[in-house]
């Protein structure tokens, strides 16, 4: 199948693409690397009157690290942020998380926000920003508003973004000094999304444990006093209470299974 046609503003600005936002609303969409938007065109998923190509937009493409982490413009392509050799020190955890994003061709034209904006409960940035406590700074007509992940990815392919605002950026916080990371996924083939994708900040014998794949957003869980033997019953404690779905790759019960095995083999990793 090929897309219903619709017109296609090429924004110079980002009052250009909050503009045609504002007056167009719902019938309107941004498209940023096209990776997943243009598969929901040709199956006819989504028709809007108006697409906003943002890509050529100056200044988004920028990538900044500082003490607090980093922060990644609306057109930074995934592949980009994965090279990027300052944000890969500041927050190891985003290279590898990107290494199992797609494949290398999706993540030379899919980028950062893109990925946060399409919200699949499955991918790999989204959980990265739910873990460290991100945030996506969002513009409209009326302004700019900063939104925590938590509060941002609200359901499976759905954000708290109205339809008149863009995300112009999105900021991944640095882990705490001396803190240990872990990331592991189960796929059926590498560059595949997730079915179970799992992530953690280890400090001592405090974790801070995030889960993608399972509920309809990822989620993130603080736990305090870990241990090899308190491990197991939080780690099942955490699957009960996501639940999972079942789908044509896995029951819930096999995810509920993939956070105490793979959350176990992880953690165990971090607190080394
Ligand atoms: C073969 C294949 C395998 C893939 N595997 C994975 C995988 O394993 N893990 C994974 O996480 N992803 C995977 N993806 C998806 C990929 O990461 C996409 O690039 C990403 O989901 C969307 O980024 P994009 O820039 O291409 O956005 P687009 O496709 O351009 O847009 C996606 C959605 O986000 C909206 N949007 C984009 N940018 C903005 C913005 N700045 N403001 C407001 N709305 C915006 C669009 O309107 C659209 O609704 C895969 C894609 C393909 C084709």
């Amino acid at each position: 199948m090929k897309p219903a046609p619709f017109d296609l503003c090429i924004a110079e600005t980002v009052e250009d693409v909050t503009g045609a936002l504002a007056s167009h609303g719902e019938t309107a969409r941004v498209i940023a690397g096209g990776q997943s938007l243009m598969a929901m065109l040709n199956m006819r998923l989504t028709e809007p009157d108006l697409l906003i190509d943002i890509s050529r937009i100056p200044g988004l493409d920028r990538i900044t690290v500082d003490q607090t982490g980093v922060t990644v413009g609306a057109t930074v392509r995934q592949a980009e942020l994965a090279a990027h050799a300052e944000a890969r020190e500041a927050v190891p955890l985003l290279a590898e998380a990107l290494s199992h994003v797609g494949h290398i061709q999706t993540r030379n034209r899919g980028t950062v926000c893109g990925s946060l904006a399409h919200a699949d409960p499955s991918a790999e940035l989204p959980l990265m920003l739910v873990l460290l406590g991100g945030s996506v700074t969002l513009a409209s007509a009326q302004g700019r508003r900063t939104v925590a992940a938590e509060d941002f990815l609200t359901g499976t392919l759905t954000t708290s973004r109205r339809p008149d605002e863009m995300i112009v950026s999105a900021h991944f916080p640095r882990p705490p000094a001396g803190a240990k990371t872990a990331f592991r996924e189960i796929a059926r083939r590498h560059g595949d999304f997730a079915i179970v994708s799992l992530a953690c900040i280890a400090q001592g014998r405090n974790l801070r444990l995030a889960v993608g794949g399972v509920a309809d957003a990822p989620v993130a869980v603080d736990l305090a006093d870990v241990s090899a033997e308190t491990l197991p019953a939080q780690l099942n404690a955490l699957a009960w209470r996501l639940r999972g779905y079942d789908d044509i790759h896995a029951t819930a019960r096999y995810r509920r299974e993939m956070i105490r095995r793979l959350g176990l083999d992880m953690i165990m990793e971090a607190m080394a």
